[in-house]
């Protein structure tokens, strides 16, 4: 039985008198033990699917229909009491927006703590909080922090916005949780940051078999740490499969995200442009909604959506997709 298992979910987002399904019907499960990457570009939906799986939707979102199942557990019909024995516990999540996730009125060691004082299932005394902070303070090694001391008793305003990061990591990694979600995790960081964090994110996943839900939309990390891959547009999942299948995209949207990534095999080459632009949640589509920027696209594709079809790995939604040769 998968320790996740999101099936058929509508989320809703409210907009004057409309409601506009912006995550639309996807499907996806983690295993335990397993790192899964969910990628696309910005606005096509990643974040409210994740912030749905820990029961953090912003108030004009809400789950319109489908179940989200962790642990045999349907989380959808959840109390907001009993969300709250799970989250930050059995499962965390790693923001984007660093500085409005930190308090910045206290000490970053002290936020760390508190998330594992958190996870404790009893009040603790003054040796554990003792213990507590060796904890955190290690933490803060794992992650790159060489003065880790000096770290624990600085404020976020003292910290860079890669520091910030890794500290939302910390607090994120800190209670050990069997499902970790990482919101962009190393978007926007140096090339040293982002390895810290995502060398802790396999670490956490090698030696205590955390699931992890990597939310990005550069599919070189995907394809580096997940081991399967699901591709979102436009609120809908377009592409889905193991991450050696990222090699061969098949569908024109995955293809045009493997082309954007720079490499050394690119050197001297113009990267891929993806034209236009993602459509808004409440523009209305009946076809496929990557018509308007597929060059592949054909009087069908406006008119509807693909059904899947089963791939070697996973399924695409394209009425055209590629044949397999390799890119990138
Ligand atoms: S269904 Fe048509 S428009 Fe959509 S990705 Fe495939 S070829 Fe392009």
């Amino acid at each position: 039985m998968p320790l996740l298992e999101v099936r058929e979910l509508v989320v809703a987002l409210k907009k004057d008198d409309k409601t506009i399904n912006a995550v639309d019907n996807i499907s996806f499960s983690i295993n335990e033990g397993e790192i899964i990457g969910l990628a696309g570009e910005t606005g096509c939906g990643k974040t409210l699917a994740a912030l749905s799986i820990a029961g953090l939707l912003p108030q004009k979102a809400k789950v319109l229909s489908g179940e989200i199942i962790y642990n045999g557990r349907q989380l959808t019909s959840l109390s907001e009491k009993d969300y709250c024995n799970i989250r930050g516990k059995e499962i965390s999540m790693i923001f984007q927006e660093v500085r409005q996730s930190l308090n910045p009125l206290l000490r970053v060691g002290r936020q760390i703590r508190e998330a594992l004082e958190l996870g404790s299932a009893a009040p603790l005394k003054l040796s554990d909080r003792a213990s507590c902070k060796i904890r955190v303070l290690e933490m803060l090694r794992l992650l790159g922090f060489n003065e880790p001391k000096k770290i624990y008793n600085a404020y976020p305003h003292q910290l860079s916005g890669g520091m910030c990061q890794r500290i939302m990591a910390a607090i994120a990694a800190i209670s050990r949780p069997r499902l970790l979600l990482a919101d962009e995790p190393s978007s926007s960081l140096d090339a040293e940051s982002q390895e810290n964090i995502l060398s802790m994110l396999t670490e956490m996943n090698q030696k205590q078999k955390t699931s992890v839900l990597i939310i990005s939309h550069d599919l070189s990390i995907i394809r580096q740490f997940c081991s399967r891959f699901f591709i979102m547009y436009a609120g809908k999942i377009v592409e889905e499969g193991q991450s050696s299948a990222l090699y061969s995209p098949l569908h024109p949207y995955t293809q045009a995200l493997i082309g954007a990534i720079p490499g050394k095999d690119k050197r001297g080459k113009d990267l891929e442009n993806i034209p236009g632009k993602v459509p808004s949640v409440e523009d209305n589509f009946t076809g496929c909604p990557f018509a308007p920027r597929c060059k592949k696209a054909q009087k069908k594709c406006e008119e509807t959506f693909p059904s899947a079809t089963e791939t070697e790995s996973g399924k695409v939604y394209c009425f055209f997709p590629n044949t397999g040769g390799g890119n990138g």
